[in-house]
């Protein structure tokens, strides 16, 4: 694989509390020509946990645009969000792409807004988040913000066995994300968890859509995860 893709830092605070240039060091040793940071992004006024705080992204960006200038002439250094698509952030989006210092915005929709304000975390059932979460990547899709669709197979980790409302659902997020030429992400950290990878999700992706293939690392040891794809 040459461009190891979907990498987190210890920003985000799940993530292994390792040197951003460790990261770099490692894909360089695994013959990489490129690695791509995509952490997962702050929201202003920090709401939620498990991200890196919106004081950070300054250096965050920073740090890494001296690495791929240090690294210039050995490996690519690629800077990147991870990111939910909530509707009352809309502003936010276009000011990070508009920022001109992010090189990608990807859209890993781990939760998502409700119609009253709240945020599906809050929900007592989970059961039926798919369709939420789905929804949301659908809308995030076709504001032309994000330029690869993180793990889209996730959002039926609560399920026990594939159905058919699954597979409605997975053509709609393939459908949309073919027509705006959105690649979607097969990801190897879900591979390695329960129910996060769906096969029969891949099944239904024609030849002619993208797919990238993304680690999710949130440490160097994950970098290997390259070795055994
Ligand atoms: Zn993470
Ligand atoms: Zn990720």
């Amino acid at each position: 694989m040459k461009e190891l893709f979907h990498i987190h830092t210890y920003r985000c605070k799940h993530a292994k509390d390792e040197a951003d240039e460790l990261y770099i060091k490692r894909a360089v040793e695994l013959g990489a020509e490129k690695i791509t940071f995509t952490d997962h992004a702050p929201f202003p006024g920090n709401p939620f946990g498990n991200r890196m705080d919106m004081e950070e992204l300054t250096e965050y960006v920073d740090t890494l645009s001296e690495l791929r200038k240090r690294y210039q002439d050995i490996i690519d250094v690629g800077i990147g969000l991870e990111i939910e698509y909530l509707p009352s952030f809309k502003d936010y989006y276009k000011w990070l792409k508009e920022s001109g210092k992010l090189d990608i915005l990807i859209l890993g929709q781990h939760m998502y807004e409700l119609a009253d304000g709240g945020y599906s975390f809050d929900l007592k059932s989970k059961e039926n988040e798919e369709y939420g979460l789905a929804q949301a990547m659908i809308e995030g899709m076709n504001t032309g913000y994000f330029s690869v669709l993180a793990h889209p197979d996730r959002i039926f980790r609560r399920h026990k066995e594939w159905d058919e409302n699954m597979t409605k659902l997975s053509l709609d997020i393939i459908n949309v994300a073919m027509d705006r030429k959105i690649p979607l992400e097969r990801n190897l950290s879900s591979m390695k968890r329960k129910r996060q990878y769906w096969p029969q999700f891949w099944e239904l992706v024609p030849d002619a859509a993208e797919v990238v293939v993304g680690l999710d690392a949130h440490g160097v040891k994950e970098l290997e995860m390259v070795l055994e794809y």
